[in-house]
């Protein structure tokens, strides 16, 4: 039988936020997702990308576009004649989604959008959760577990709220369940140090902490928080602290003692190893939409342990379903992982956007994936209700 790939559908889901969220580059008041459905030899895959301009310079526009014009033959052409689902996990592995979407410029959220939603075609078609693609992965075998490993999800305190509002409001016996807060950076270094030393204040030295500067600080700005969060809050390591890709002034503060995390600075291979041979970072922040799908992404965890960084989890703000659902399949696997972030959507977005729904135990700080098949979650009319065009 001659293979078929259709898209059906792409649309955008800019849901208000119920809360805003803020931090150095940008404050949101809604997501920014584009949703994808696709049908794949019969079966309904549904998939989702985050693009942000000021993380792989993408807009929301620009992603729609890029996909409606994609022409589905070329690419099932690309995955045509694997017949079992490891054949076909291969398949997928083997195109380049970011570069086939984009060109010359690769398009890594519009590649989310589609790599999502064709694993969850893929999976349901064989009636098996999203793991199973970390199954059929014997290249990324060093970076994986067998079984879940359950995960305690990091506490982000974003600037809309100070670590004392957002801490006091846990109950002790969650606060002191917290293995890690991360903190959004203020444009003043000092004024950062005080929040940190705040989440210290109530939490103790055992937490990990971490401040997450967006880029948003001058080299020189940078330099000198890294030096106080280290002296005053003994911070664990320091996110994206500078322009992105400044790898002279990234290595300094590394030399200076305090670990650098890359974020905005690394979407792919290629970025990490450059963090490497320049000494410009320590630990790296993956997500599944900046790094262009599920696959891509466990690549990148592979050449970030073959060169000896350690990696994070993260997520994008107001993920709606495909993204945060494969996130944590990825989170529960990795077995050397420093961090994994779930969001706030069941603060964001009091109706339910999914079936199931999204939820965090904000006692225990887990966030288990969905049971699949897929990614194991459909929109509900609450969404589809928002969509547009
Ligand atoms: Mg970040």
């Amino acid at each position: 039988m001659k293979p078929t790939l259709d898209v059906l559908d792409v649309r955008t889901a800019q849901v208000p936020l119920h809360r805003p969220f803020a931090h150095a580059r940008h404050a949101h008041a809604r997501s920014g997702s584009v949703l994808l459905t696709l049908r794949w030899d019969g079966v309904t895959g549904w998939g989702e990308g985050a693009p942000r301009p000021y993380v792989t310079g993408e807009t929301v526009a620009g992603t729609v576009q890029a996909l409606r014009a994609l022409d589905p033959s070329a690419l099932v052409a690309l995955l045509d004649g694997a017949a079992d689902f490891p054949g076909a996990v291969a398949a997928l592995a083997a195109v380049d989604l970011p570069r086939l979407l984009g060109g010359l410029r690769p398009l890594p959220a519009a590649a989310a959008a589609l790599e999502t939603a064709l694993l969850d075609a893929l999976c349901r078609r064989h009636g098996l959760p999203v793991a199973a693609v970390l199954d059929a992965c014997p290249w990324a075998a060093d970076v994986l577990t067998t079984e879940n490993v359950p995960r305690a999800v990091s506490e982000v305190v974003d600037l809309s709220r100070t670590p004392t509002e957002q801490l006091s409001a846990l109950s002790s016996a969650a606060r002191a369940r917290l293995t890690h807060v991360k903190l959004k950076a203020l444009p003043d270094p000092e004024e950062t140090a005080a929040r940190a030393l705040q989440v210290r204040g109530l939490l103790g030295p055992s937490v990990r902490l971490s401040v997450d500067a967006n880029g948003g600080w001058p080299p020189d700005v940078a330099e000198r928080g890294a030096r106080l969060l280290r002296e005053r809050a003994a911070l664990d390591w320091l996110e994206e602290p500078t322009a992105p890709r400044d790898w002279a002034t990234l290595r300094r503060i590394q030399q200076g003692g305090t670990p650098v995390m890359l974020d905005e600075s690394a979407m792919d291979p290629t970025d990490v190893a450059w963090a490497a041979a320049t000494g410009a970072a320590s630990l790296v922040n993956l997500r599944i939409s900046k790094c262009g799908g599920l696959l891509p992404t466990l690549r990148t965890a592979v050449r970030a342990r073959e060169l000896g960084l350690r990696v994070q989890l993260g997520v994008q703000v107001g993920e709606i379903g495909p993204l945060w659902s494969i996130g944590r399949t990825l989170a529960a696997r990795l077995g050397d992982v420093v961090a994994v972030e779930a969001g706030r959507q069941d603060a964001w977005f009091p109706t339910p956007l999914t079936d199931p729904p999204y939820a965090v135990d904000r006692q225990h700080h887990t966030a288990p994936p969905p049971a699949g098949p897929g990614h194991g979650l459909r929109p509900t009319t609450a969404l589809t209700t928002q969509l547009t065009d």
